[in-house]
């Protein structure tokens, strides 16, 4: 087709608000009482297979664990050996796809989020996740049709980046290739929109993928797979396997294809995998591109010319919501002295309003953390805690008799450095340092030296002097920085989200800066008018 085509201008899917009698409200409520009424039989997807092994794994709501949802089909190298030869047989005709096709596709993935399956993704992420309505909104069905809308136009903008100068005679042109060979995916529980994106971004440039799933994520990760397919993207692009990671690593790593991997996920497993890259680096043909978002430990400084309303709220919703298992949940706050006996007063009071419970009853603000492993880790925190005579301010109690519950649980620490100010807990437990008022600058070091996270941070106040000392002081501290904000709930198109020292490779998901990753360029010259002489003017002798 002729044409140099512009793409629809992208804008952020607005947030229903499922508020008693809306119709999404009725959908959902209709949804979740279909799927629970259901067991789900999730097969792998390679090729053109839909690929059931026999070894089937159950799933359980995190918030119910008598209730069985259904089963996936667990896989072996084996399956990862024929993700790949997919991905590889499917790379050429995709490689080769106009990117306006390419474009059309996860354009019409995006609708198909926002309507006719934008019930089905948030009750999965609402079930098998436990996610309150409200969360699951915000990312499954909100935030992957943001990436898909917003990469579709970034997409466009790197192929619109030409060299500037061509002389009469010659003509210079880029070309964004994909890369040669496959892409690895590797997605995390807490976040159905980036196990979207992950394998959708590189897909989007024209790469094809082996994506592997965490297991707790699997049910929704099912209906991604069949949004991927009713849009209309060819059999072999994106390849779903249920593997064990260091199974599925094994055969990746070792693969001469093997064109990049886009992971997020926990630090430790990124650095190990790194490693594993590293020491494979001779066998590839060429040098893989690695993206990898991973931990935090996302801090709150408050300055004493803070409102201590808007202190309570933003630690109760950036500590809590979710449970605090997103990456850049608040996980330790600064406040000062003359701030404290407030502060502690108006959270405690909002934290034992929140109701918690199952995520079918849409009055809880808290429901369970993804997993036993989780609970066993998080509660084993809170244990310690109690057991080094840290103050517990709110919560402190928990209970897997139905489900993985943790109440919203404060502590003070004694020091700055106790372990619960420095190591990612991801579970809703907020440690709290309370600084003399006078040492606000020691204490912006405090926050930019503790742990080996960089990824998100905020600053309270409105003294601007102290504003402006906190931003210089903890430039390096964290990627998406706010000011008077909450440091969760960045929005894709507005605040691109990654950090820097253990927090990743701050390629920002959402951002051109991550499609840039999955393109190699090739840099084209023509000359119109090749010379014909090999000598220059200067050899003429007089
Ligand atoms: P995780 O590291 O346990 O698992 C992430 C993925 O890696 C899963 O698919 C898992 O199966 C896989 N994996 C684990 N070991 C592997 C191995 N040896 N080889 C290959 N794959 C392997 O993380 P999680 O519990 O799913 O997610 C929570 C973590 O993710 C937290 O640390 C959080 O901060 C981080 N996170 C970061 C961001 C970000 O944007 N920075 C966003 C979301 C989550």
């Amino acid at each position: 087709m002729n044409g140099i085509f512009r793409v629809p201008i992208p804008k952020n899917e607005p947030v229903k608000s499922y508020a008693p009698g809306s119709p999404e409200r009725l959908a959902l409520q209709n949804k979740l009482s279909e799927l629970r009424s259901i067991e789900k039989d999730i097969p792998m997807y390679i090729g053109s297979e839909e690929v059931r092994t026999g070894n089937t794994i159950e799933i359980r709501p995190p918030h119910d664990r008598a209730h069985k949802l259904g089963v996936f089909h667990k896989g072996g190298a084996e399956h990862v050996e024929a993700a790949i030869k997919a991905a590889l047989q499917a790379r050429t005709k995709w490689a080769d796809m106009p990117w306006e096709e390419r474009a059309a596709i996860f354009l019409r993935a995006a609708e198909l989020l926002a309507g006719p399956f934008r019930a089905e993704i948030n009750a999965a992420t609402m079930l098998a996740q436990s996610k309150n309505p409200f969360q699951a909104e915000i990312d499954a069905a909100c935030e992957l049709i943001d990436f898909f809308r917003f990469n579709v136009q970034y997409m466009t903008e790197i192929y619109s980046e030409q060299p500037p100068e061509n002389s009469p005679a010659t003509w210079n042109r880029l070309e964004y290739r994909p890369l040669e060979g496959f892409v690895f995916a590797i997605t995390p529980f807490n976040f159905t929109s980036i196990a979207g994106n992950l394998p959708g971004a590189p897909a989007l440039m024209g790469n094809t993928v082996v994506w592997k799933a965490a297991e707790t994520q699997i049910y929704s990760a099912d209906v991604i797979m069949r949004v991927f397919k009713a849009a209309g993207l060819p059999d072999g692009v994106i390849n779903l396997v249920f593997v064990s990671g260091p199974v599925a690593g094994d055969v990746v790593f070792k693969h001469p294809d093997f064109a990049g991997i886009h992971f997020t996920g926990s630090t430790g497993v990124f650095q190990s995998l790194w490693k594993e890259i590293g020491t494979n680096i001779a066998r590839y043909k060429s040098y893989p591109r690695i993206v990898g978002e991973t931990g935090g430990k996302d801090f709150v400084m408050v300055h004493n010319s803070a409102d201590v309303r808007e202190v309570s709220t933003a630690l109760a919703r950036g500590a809590f919501e979710f449970q605090g298992q997103k990456c850049s949940a608040a996980s330790r706050a600064y406040i000062p002295e003359s701030m404290w006996p407030q502060v502690r007063e108006t959270l405690k009071s909002m934290l034992n309003e929140m109701k918690m419970g199952p995520v079918e009853d849409f009055t809880n603000f808290i429901n369970a953390v993804i997993d036993e492993k989780a609970f066993d880790k998080i509660s084993s925190y809170i244990v310690n805690a109690k057991a080094a005579g840290q103050e517990i301010v709110s919560g402190g109690n928990f209970s897997k008799e139905k489900g993985f519950f943790i109440e919203p649980t404060v502590i003070r620490a004694s020091s700055p450095d106790y372990i619960t100010m420095c190591e990612e807990i991801f579970g809703p437990v907020l440690t709290i340092y309370v600084y003399p008022d006078q040492n606000f600058e020691e204490t912006l070091q405090l926050v930019d030296r503790t742990g080996i996270y960089a990824l998100t941070g905020s600053i309270f106040g409105y003294d601007r002097y102290a504003v402006k000392t906190a931003c210089d002081a903890l430039r390096n501290a964290a990627g998406n920085f706010y000011i008077n904000d909450k440091p969760t709930g960045a929005v894709v198109g507005q605040q691109p989200f990654g950090g820097a020292r253990g927090s990743g490779t701050n390629d920002k998901a959402g951002a051109k800066s991550n499609l840039l990753r999955w393109v190699s360029m090739r840099t084209m010259k023509e000359n119109f008018l090749p010379p014909a002489d090999y000598r220059y003017p200067f050899h003429a002798e007089s």
